[in-house]
């Protein structure tokens, strides 16, 4: 199957899921994760309406950018694990940083958007207790608090809402306790209604599990494999 064919698969598959929560399919928007992917099949999938695209290395974007700058209305977000060292350069490139996960990260994010006069839109990321996944915040974890907390001085950052990348289970059934987690923090989060933080996003499911996540209440899915076919083992 073509690029264009698997997006219009999965397409269905999420305006399917949402129908069936009850939920309008407009409100989960699809992300295509083009990570390992070259730039040639982003060109495809943007050519068949694709806009919303995640990448998880700086330096690979880095590499692709200059093809892929020149395509209009294409969003680019950082989904992976961002060190405070890349933080300017991820500011420069990217549209949003999805995978927000520590204080000083937040900071960095800010004094470079600052410089650059932009107001930069990020997802607080969520660690459910994945010991193996390097990023990531823990849900009662005092960080998550200091990061709310400063968003009102934070004027460059704009927070959007979570993500989360649930422990792998070979069942989808078994990432719906973790996407319930995630909504429900949501809700706190909103309760509390920190100055300068909106909850609206909450991004969460990927190929083998996006259908339980747009029941749970998800946003945005984020969809790898199903799109673009199996990458490279790393
Ligand atoms: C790779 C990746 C995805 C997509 O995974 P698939 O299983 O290929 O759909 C989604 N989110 C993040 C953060 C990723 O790194």
């Amino acid at each position: 199957m073509s690029t264009a064919e698997n997006l219009q698969a999965v397409r269905e598959r999420v305006t399917a899921a949402a129908t069936r929560a009850g939920r309008n399919p407009q409100h989960v928007a699809l992300m295509a994760v083009c990570k390992t992917v070259p730039v040639g099949l982003i060109r495809e999938a943007y050519d068949a309406g694709q806009r919303l695209f995640g990448e998880n290395r700086v330096q690979e974007f880095a590499e692709k950018w200059p093809d892929l700058r020149a395509l209009p209305e294409a969003e680019f977000h950082m989904i992976g694990h961002l060190q405070s060292n890349k933080a300017g350069k991820a500011a420069e490139l990217f549209t949003a940083i999805d995978s927000l996960d520590s204080l000083k990260l937040a900071e960095k994010l800010n004094a470079a958007a600052e410089k650059t006069s932009r107001c930069l839109a990020v997802l607080i990321e969520i660690n459910f207790g994945d010991e193996q996944a390097k990023s990531g915040l823990p849900p009662d974890s005092p960080e998550l608090q200091q990061i709310l907390g400063a968003a009102a001085r934070l004027r460059h950052l704009q927070i959007r809402g979570l993500m989360t990348i649930p422990p792998f289970t070979d069942d989808p059934e078994g990432a719906r306790p973790y996407f319930r987690r995630l909504r429900q923090l949501r809700e706190q989060i909103e309760r509390q209604n920190p100055p300068n933080v909106s909850m609206q996003v909450l991004s969460m499911g990927m190929s083998h599990d996006f259908e339980v996540a747009i029941e749970e209440g998800s946003t945005c899915v984020r969809i790898g494999t199903a799109i673009f076919g199996e990458r490279p083992k790393p």
